[in-house]
Order: structure tokens, then C-alpha cells, then sequence
């Protein structure tokens, strides 16, 4: 008679879709923190880490030194999101954990929040929807409710991987010039997008929209402050859909206050989330929406569904689909 092996144990860190829920259970012993709209307590986490094989979590939880140390067992941390700035790689790393995020399947969703995003801070969309709805439309005035173009103006792309070069395609639809700057030049990509390479500096006081679609690392820390901003032009829009950190919000709040650039489309915070009664809250040119790049139906499903699939194949003994780390 064969030796029955246990279950490996997981635990997933938010209330997820049913059956993404049956399907884990079909493989492993599952717990979960059950709340759909409240992360799990740290305390909760460093008690439910100690004896898992595996951890299914948000980009809500710090999983530091801390958290990695007291999973004794953990083998793999499956992130359900493609940045992965709120996991330690390097201490997971050092334990032989497997970090694993969700690349690919929500590239195209965020690329589309991000033109959404442009587009309704050129257009003032919600803030003009906001006048409606008080009753402060008035009467149709020549230079009434005016905002900037988007066909034919200059895009600035600061970080081109897969969901800049999505953005890319719809941008072309609108006749932009694009730039982009990149920790890497890909000039393979110069020629097939049609798009032109500069350093920071250069796009920020050439581009009409500056866009980030960069990581969030110790080196993207506040890239964009007092002295980039200054570069940028008086009609020029800021636009974040990669992560708060890579902006210095006081810096932004001064400039958007004093005129220095015309206005800014915030996905992402410093702080999520974002406190109502943040400065940057309180400007009329500020176009702000909850931390919704990959928020389709379609989209979180697959997301949950490849996180699932990462510690599915990791725990039981195959590589991980999607590794950030221990490629060999
Ligand atoms: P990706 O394919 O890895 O692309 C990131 C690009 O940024 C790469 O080309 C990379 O250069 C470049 N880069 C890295 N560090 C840089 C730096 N310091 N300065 C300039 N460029 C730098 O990632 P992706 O799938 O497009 O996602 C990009 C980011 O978007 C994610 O990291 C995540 O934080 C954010 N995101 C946000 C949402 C949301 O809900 N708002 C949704 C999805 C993703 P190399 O080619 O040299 O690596």
C-alpha cells in the first residue's frame, strides 16, 4: 500500500471568484481570509503563514522579511498582480520561495485605463460631469468647460514593456507622436512602433501627456518630483498607471496648484487608500480613480486564475508559469 501524502496547505489572502475557490480546493487544504472589501490583518497573516505551503495574495499585503521568515513551509508566494513591489523578491530569493506574479493577461485591460485616463484628464470628463450633476452647467459658453487634445499631440512614454507598448497602439490610432524612455533602449521597437527614444529630461519638456508605466523599485522612488515636473510644459498632463511611490505627491500637488502643469490622471497613490482628504483631492485638475488599471470582470478572473496556476504547478513539483525569480 502507497503512503497517502497529505494536502499541501494554502492560504489566500481575499474572497475570490467560486470557482477559482473549488478549483484550489481540489488541490490543496485552503484557508482564507474571507472579506472581499478588507485586506487581512498583518497579525492574522504572520499567525496563518507559519505551517502553509503556499500564499495566494494581493498587492495589499507587505509580504517582508517578517512574513517570509515565519512561513517555515512556504514554497511559493503567488501575487495576483504583475508589479510585485510589495514582496521582498530578494529574501524569497535567499529562502528558495518562489515569487510568481500575473503578467500578459491584464496588459491590454491597463493599457486601456491608462488612454481612458488621458483622455478624461484632457477632456475634464469628471470634473465636468461633477459641475453637471450640481447643477452648475450654466449656459454654453465659448471657452466654457475647455480642455486639450489628444489627436495629433506628443505622448511621452516613461517605461516601455508590454502595457506601454499596448498603450502604444491605441495612442497611433489617435495620429500621437510617441516617445518613450526606458530603463532599456529597444530600438528593434523604435522602427516597428514607429516611435522615437528619449532620455527623461527630453520627453518631459517635449510631451503633451508624460505617462508612467514603470515598476515601482528603490529606484523609481519619487522619480518624478519638483525638478522633472518643472521641465514639463504649462498645457502638459501627468499621468500615473504603474504605482503612487514614483511620484512625489507634494511636488505634484505644487505644481498642478501653481500652473506649472495643466493637470494629472492618478490610478495609483502613495497611500491606498488614497485619504479623502489628500490635497491632490481637493484639485479641480486632478482627474483620480481608484487603483483600476486591471479591474475588468474578464480580466481579474484571469488574473485569479493564473495566480492559481502558478502555485498549482510550483507546489507540486513543475516550474511556476510566471516566476519573477528562480528562473533555473
Ligand atoms: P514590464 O513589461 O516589465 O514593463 C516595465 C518597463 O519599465 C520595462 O520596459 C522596464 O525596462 C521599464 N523600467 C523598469 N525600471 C525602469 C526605470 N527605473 N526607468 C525607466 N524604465 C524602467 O511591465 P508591465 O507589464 O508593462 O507593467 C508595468 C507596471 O505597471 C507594473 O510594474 C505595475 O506596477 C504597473 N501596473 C499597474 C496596474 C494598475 O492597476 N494601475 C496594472 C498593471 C500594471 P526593462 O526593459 O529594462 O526591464
Amino acid at each position: 500500500m502507497g503512503v497517502k501524502t497529505l494536502p499541501r496547505k494554502i492560504y489566500v489572502t481575499r474572497k475570490l471568484p467560486e470557482d477559482i475557490e473549488s478549483r484550489l480546493a481540489e488541490h490543496f487544504d485552503v484557508r482564507s481570509w474571507d472579506e472581499e472589501d478588507k485586506p487581512v490583518p498583518r497579525e492574522t497573516l504572520l499567525e496563518e503563514i507559519k505551517d502553509v505551503d503556499g500564499l495566494f495574495c494581493m498587492i495589499t499585503e507587505k509580504i517582508d522579511e517578517e512574513i517570509l521568515q515565519a512561513g517555515k513551509h512556504l514554497k511559493v508566494v503567488a501575487n495576483m498582480a504583475v508589479g510585485y513591489n510589495n514582496i521582498d523578491v530578494e529574501t524569497a530569493t535567499a529562502n528558495g520561495i518562489t515569487v510568481t506574479n500575473t503578467p500578459d493577461v491584464l496588459t491590454e485591460t491597463t493599457a486601456d485605463l491608462a488612454f481612458a485616463l488621458l483622455m478624461a484628464s484632457a477632456r475634464r470628463l469628471t470634473e465636468t460631469s461633477d459641475t453637471l450633476r450640481k447643477g452648475e452647467w450654466g449656459a454654453w459658453s465659448p471657452m466654457q468647460f475647455t480642455g486639450q487634445d489628444i489627436f495629433g499631440a506628443t505622448l511621452g512614454i516613461i517605461g516601455l514593456g508590454r502595457i506601454g507598448e499596448a498603450v502604444v497602439k491605441r495612442a497611433k490610432g489617435f495620429e500621437m507622436d510617441v516617445l518613450y524612455h526606458s530603463r532599456t533602449r529597444k530600438k528593434d521597437k523604435e522602427s516597428e512602433l514607429d516611435i522615437g527614444y528619449a532620455e527623461l529630461d527630453q520627453l518631459l519638456t517635449k510631451a503633451d501627456f508624460a505617462l508612467l508605466l514603470l515598476p515601482y523599485s528603490s529606484e523609481s522612488h519619487h522619480l518624478i518630483g519638483k525638478r522633472e515636473l518643472a521641465l514639463m510644459k504649462e498645457n502638459a498632463i501627468l499621468i500615473n498607471a504603474s504605482r503612487g511611490g514614483i511620484v512625489d505627491e507634494d511636488a505634484l500637488y505644487h505644481a498642478l496648484n501653481n500652473g506649472e502643469i495643466w493637470g494629472a490622471g492618478l490610478d495609483v497613490y502613495e497611500q491606498e487608500p488614497v485619504p479623502t482628504d489628500h490635497p491632490l483631492l481637493t484639485l479641480s485638475n486632478v482627474t483620480a480613480v481608484p487603483h483600476i488599471g486591471s479591474a475588468s470582470v474578464k480580466t481579474r478572473r484571469a488574473m485569479a486564475d493564473l495566480a492559481a496556476d502558478n502555485l498549482i504547478e510550483g507546489l507540486n513539483g513543475k516550474k511556476a508559469v510566471t516566476p519573477v525569480n528562480l528562473h533555473n
